[in-house]
Order: C-alpha cells, then structure tokens, then sequence
C-alpha cells in the first residue's frame, strides 16, 4: 500500500473519532522504522515502517501535532535519518535522549515546549515499560507489536477516546458529589 493509500485510510479511521488527541507523540526505534538506529551508519539511507508516512501526514491534515520521544543514545544518527526520510518539519518537538527513566523526563519536556496537557496525547512506543510509565502521567499509550500502522492507530484513537469519556464521567461524578444546590444568592436579578 502506498503512502497516499494509506494516508486516505488514515483520514477515513481518525474521521469516525468526535474526540481527538492534540498531539501524538511517536518513539523511533521498532516504532517508525524497523531497526535501531545507534547499529546504522549515517551514510545509510533509512525507511519507516510501511504505514509510517501516511499516518504522519494524515494526522498532520487533520490539524494533529506530531513529535518524537526516542532513548536513542545516537542522536546524531536518529536526527540525519529524519532529515533524510524528509519527516523533519513535521514534528514540534524532538526529544532524543537517552535517560534511565522510561521517557517521563521526555514527555516533561515535551509538555513544557508545547504546552500541551498530557491527557490530550497520544504516544506510540514498542517498550512496555515506556507506555506504563508514560501512561501515569496521564498520556494515552499504545504499545505497537511491529511499528506504528493502521491498526495501532485506530487502537490509539479509541483507547484516547475513552480515556476521555472515563475522566469527563469522574468529573461529572465529582461535580455532582461537592457542588452545592443552587440557592437564591446563585440567581442574577
Ligand atoms: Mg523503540
């Protein structure tokens, strides 16, 4: 399937959702492209996962930031392979780091450049003990088995959706639980 194919299917699947993230925040390794980048040579010419491209372009139509969240210890590396995959531009946010905390640090800053609450991201990752960690902090994450593709995609959308319907329920709960009933002071004359 092409990219444009599945850039169409990627629009056709982030369409059914009335909610949607504000940023989707992806990692590199085993998550955009098959390998890991700190076992490459710069001068080698990368590619991403099949479905990559068309996800990326398709969430950036719908008005979707996009960033990078990678342990890589190659930064230098990771960074020219997106240079080269001409994927640079459509990120807000680069975090490439390697760090003894599962990404946490990587998101902190992510949130602090952006300005964007976690519960409103979405994170892709092939580490489970990334998706757990990043998962308390309030982000939606999908642990992807062979990169990102389209059913990881419709997978992250749903699980967001209802991680939002679940939070604005508690919400409501709470609301009904501590406001107190309306009085005579509550009404304007
Ligand atoms: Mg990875």
């Amino acid at each position: 399937m092409g990219d444009e194919r599945v850039k169409t299917e990627a629009l056709q699947i982030i369409g059914m959702f009335q909610v949607l993230p504000r940023l989707v925040v992806f990692d590199l390794d085993y998550t955009l492209w098959p390998f890991y980048c700190e076992c490459r040579s710069k001068r080698e010419m990368p590619s991403l996962y099949p479905h990559a491209k068309g996800i990326l372009y398709a969430l950036k139509e719908k008005g979707i930031d996009l960033a990078i969240a990678s342990r890589s210890p190659t930064a230098d590396i990771a960074k020219t392979f997106i240079d080269k995959l001409s994927i640079k531009s459509m990120f807000v946010a680069q975090e490439i780091f390697s760090s003894w905390t599962h990404k946490t640090d990587h998101f902190k800053k992510i949130h602090s450049s952006t300005g964007v609450p976690f519960d409103s991201m979405l994170f892709f990752d092939d580490e489970n003990r990334n998706i757990q960690e990043v998962s308390k902090m309030g982000a939606t994450s999908i642990l992807v088995d062979n990169g990102v593709n389209l059913g990881a995609l419709q997978e992250g959308l749903t699980k967001f959706s209802e991680n939002r319907k679940t939070a604005e329920k508690n919400r409501q709960k709470w609301l009904t639980k501590y406001s107190q009933k309306p009085n005579s002071s509550n009404k304007n004359a």
